[in-house]
C-alpha cells in the first residue's frame, strides 16, 4: 500500500515537472518571437539626438518598464507608411522613466510626438516569460534528475513495510496457508520467540537471527514469512534481492544498512529478503558489477553479525537457487536455519485448491480430489491460478457457477496454452498432427510406467499445434531408470508415427527430442545412471568439471546420449509397426473428431 502511494505520489511530480517544462518552453518561444520584433536596439543618447530633430513620430511606453519602442518617421530617407511601420520601431531602454517623460513633455504637448502608454500586464506577462526562460536550462536540468532518479529508484525506501509505524500488522496467518504442515510446525516458534523473546533469553537460548526458506517459485515462501509476522503481531519489512542492485557503488550496501536500521527501529519485527541469490550469490571475481554486489552482500553480513541481544529482528530470506549462496551466509549466526518449502502433495493440493475456492461459486460436479490428482507437480501459486482462469472462463462462458469443464480448460489454458479453434490448418498439416499425437498415445500405452492417456488433440493450443495429455495421479519422489527410458520411447512417438505412417518428419517434434535429450544427458551426468560411466556427476556446462574427466569421459556422454535416443526411437517405431492399425484408427478418429477422451482411446484396446 504505502509503496503504491509513494509511486502515485512520483507519478504527480512528474506530471508537475512535465507541464511546467511545457509551459515555460511556449512562454519561452513567446518571449523570443516578441524579442525578435524588437530585436534593433537603440542607445538612449542617440534617440535624445533623434528627438530633438524631430525624427520620431511615436513612442511605446510600458508602465513599470524601462523598456520603450520608439517608432520612426522615415525609413531609409523615405516617408513612413502603415505597412513598413514595425521596420521603423527601434527599442531602447531608459535610465529613468520620469525623467524621460518630463524631457519629452513639451513635444508631446506640441503634437511634435505621440505618447501611447500600455498597460502593466501585458509587461508582467513578459517579465514572467523572461525570469522562466532564464530558469529553463535549470529547470530542464532538475527534471532530468528527478527522471533519472525515478529510474533508478533511488531517493526513496524501496521496502514494503507492514506494520510499524502505521501500526497495520500484516493479515496473513498460518490458516491462509493450506498445506506445508510440517514446515508450519517448524517455523511456529519463531512466532514464540518474537512473542516472547526475553523468556528465550532469560533461559540461556540464542534467538535465530536468519531462516532460510528454500523452494521453487509459488511455493508460498512470502506467504509463510507474512504469516509469521501476522502471527506474532510484528512489522514485517520485505525488500527484494534484486532491488539492492544499483547502478551507483555503493547504495546496495546503504540500502542495506538502511533496511536494518528501520528494522531495529521498529524492532521486534520481521525483515524479509525475498530472490537473496541477486545479493547472496557466491563472491567470485572483482569486476565492476561483481563488486558493487559483493559490497551489498558484506554490508548484509555486517549487520547480521551487528544485532544487540535486546533486537529481537529475525530475517527471513527467500531462495529458489540455494546452491548459489555464498557459503559466508550460511554459517552459524546468519542463516543458519533453513528450511525447504517444497511443491505441494496430492493433500497440500487439495487444501490449497479448497482455500482459494473459498470465495468462488462452484457447480456440484467440481471434484477437487480428482483436480488436485491431475495437477501433480503445480505450485500453490499455480494452483491459485488455475481457479481464477477458471472462474474467468465461467464468466465468459456464462456460466453461474464453475463447472469441472471450466477447471479442466483452465489447467490446459495454463499448461498448454489457450485452444485456438479458429486457426486455418491445411489437411495435409492436420494428418501429420493426427499421426503425430497419436503415435504418442499408442506408443505410451504399450509402456508399463507410462500414465494413461488423459485427452488426445489436433486443435492446436498456445503455441503446440496438437497435444496429448496423460493422467498424473501419483507423487512420486524418486523416478526409476526404467521409467526415464520409457519416458523417452514415448516423446519418441511421434516423430516414430510421422516416420512409420507417413514415411516423412516434420519439426513437429523439436520439443519433444528436446525433453527427451535432457533426460538422458541427466542420465548419464546428474543421476550416474550410465553402467560404463558409473554414478559419477558430471556437469556439462562447467568447463574446469569435464577438464577433470578428460576427453574420453566427455566423448562417451556424447555417445551414450546418441545411444540412448536411437535406442528409445527404434523402440517407438517397433511398437508402431506392430500396431500400426491401432494408430491408423486413433489418428482417423482423431481427424474425424479433433479431440479423444480417456474413455473413448481406451476402446481401441478392447
Ligand atoms: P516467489 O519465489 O516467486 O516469490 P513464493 O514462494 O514467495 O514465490 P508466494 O508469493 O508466497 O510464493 O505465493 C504466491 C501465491 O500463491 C500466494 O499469494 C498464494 O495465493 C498462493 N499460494 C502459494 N502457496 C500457497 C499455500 N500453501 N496455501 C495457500 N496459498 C498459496
Amino acid at each position: 500500500m504505502k509503496e503504491k502511494k509513494e509511486d502515485k505520489k512520483g507519478k504527480v511530480a512528474l506530471w508537475i515537472v512535465c507541464i511546467f517544462l511545457f509551459t515555460s518552453v511556449v512562454i519561452g518561444m513567446l518571449y523570443v518571437g516578441k524579442m525578435k520584433q524588437e530585436d534593433k536596439e537603440l542607445a538612449y543618447t542617440e534617440l535624445i539626438k533623434n528627438i530633438n530633430q524631430g525624427e520620431i513620430e511615436k513612442i511605446k511606453m510600458t508602465t513599470g518598464s524601462t523598456s520603450i519602442t520608439v517608432t520612426y518617421k522615415t525609413l531609409n530617407g523615405e516617408e513612413g507608411t502603415e505597412e513598413n511601420e514595425k521596420d521603423r520601431q527601434k527599442k531602447v531602454i531608459v535610465p529613468s522613466v520620469q525623467a524621460f517623460v518630463e524631457l519629452i513633455q513639451s513635444k508631446v504637448d506640441a503634437n511634435e510626438l505621440e505618447l501611447e502608454l500600455i498597460q502593466e500586464s501585458t509587461s508582467q506577462f513578459l517579465k514572467i516569460a523572461e525570469t522562466l526562460f532564464s530558469l529553463l536550462p535549470t529547470i530542464l536540468l532538475v527534471a532530468l534528475m528527478l527522471m533519472i532518479f525515478k529510474m533508478q529508484g533511488f531517493g526513496g525506501d524501496k521496502d514494503k513495510v507492514y506494520g510499524g509505524e502505521s501500526n497495520k500488522k500484516s493479515d496473513v496467518r498460518f490458516k491462509d496457508i493450506a498445506g506445508l504442515e510440517e514446515e508450519k510446525n517448524e517455523l511456529i516458534e519463531i512466532v514464540d520467540f518474537l512473542k516472547k523473546p526475553q523468556a528465550y533469553l532469560d533461559m540461556g537460548a540464542k534467538i535465530p537471527r536468519g531462516i532460510l526458506l528454500y523452494g521453487k517459485p509459488g511455493t508460498g515462501k512470502t506467504l509463510i514469512a507474512k504469516a509469521i509476522a501476522g502471527e506474532a503481531g510484528v512489522p514485517f519489512i520485505s525488500m527484494s534481492g534484486s532491488e539492492f542492485i544499483e547502478m551507483f557503488a555503493g547504495l546496495g550496501a546503504s540500502r542495506v544498512r538502511k533496511l536494518f536500521d528501520k528494522a531495529k527501529k521498529m524492532s521486534p519485527a520481521i525483515i524479509f529478503i525475498d530472490e537473496i541469490d541477486a545479493i547472496g550469490a557466491r563472491r567470485n571475481s572483482s569486476s565492476g558489477a561483481e563488486t558493487e554486489n559483493n559490497q551489498t552482500l558484506n554490508q548484509l553480513l555486517v549487520e547480521m553479525d551487528g544485532f544487540d541481544t535486546d533486537q529481537t529482528i529475525i530475517v527471513l530470506a527467500a531462495t529458489n537457487r540455494p546452491e548459489m549462496l555464498d557459503k559466508a551466509l550460511l554459517r552459524p549466526g546468519r542463516f543458519d536455519r533453513q528450511v525447504t518449502i517444497p511443491a505441494p502433495d496430492l493433500n497440500g493440493r487439495e487444501a490449497i485448491l479448497k482455500l482459494h475456492s473459498e470465495n468462488k461459486k462452484f457447480a456440484d460436479d467440481v471434484d477437487f480430489h480428482t483436480i488436485a490428482g491431475d495437477t501433480a507437480g503445480f505450485t500453490g501459486a499455480e494452483l491459485a491460478n488455475i481457479l481464477n482462469e477458471a472462474a474467468i472462463i465461467a464468466t465468459r462462458e456464462g456460466h453461474n457457477a464453475i463447472t469441472n469443464d471450466d477447471v479442466e480448460n483452465a489447467v490446459k489454458k495454463v499448461t498448454v496454452g489457450l485452444e485456438k479453434a479458429n486457426r486455418v490448418i491445411s489437411d495435409k498439416d492436420k494428418k501429420l498432427t493426427a499421426y503425430h499425437e497419436a503415435g504418442h498415445a499408442v506408443v505410451s500405452k504399450f509402456l508399463e510406467t507410462q500414465t494413461d492417456v488423459k485427452e488426445v488433440s489436433i486443435i492446436p493450443r498456445g503455441a503446440a499445434g496438437g497435444y496429448t495429455m496423460y493422467k498424473t495421479n501419483e507423487d512420486k519422489y524418486y523416478i526409476s531408470r526404467t521409467e526415464l527410458l520409457e519416458k523417452m520411447v514415448a516423446l519418441m512417438g511421434g516423430r516414430a508415427a510421422e516416420k512409420v505412417a507417413l514415411n516423412e518428419i516434420s519439426t513437429g517434434a523439436s520439443n519433444d527430442i528436446e525433453v527427451a535429450t535432457g533426460i538422458a544427458r541427466d542420465m548419464l551426468t546428474v543421476y550416474g545412471m550410465d553402467d560404463k560411466l558409473g554414478p559419477i556427476s558430471l556437469k556439462v556446462d562447467d568447463p574446469y568439471e569435464l577438464q577433470v574427466f578428460g576427453e574420453k569421459v566427455i566423448a562417451e556422454v556424447g555417445n551414450q546420449i546418441q545411444q540412448l535416443i536411437d535406442n528409445a526411437y527404434a523402440t517407438a517405431q517397433r511398437i508402431l509397426l506392430e500396431n500400426m492399425d491401432i494408430l491408423d484408427k486413433v489418428a482417423n478418429t482423431l481427424l474425424e473428431k479433433e479431440k479423444i477422451s480417456s474413455e473413448e482411446f481406451e476402446m481401441f484396446f478392447q
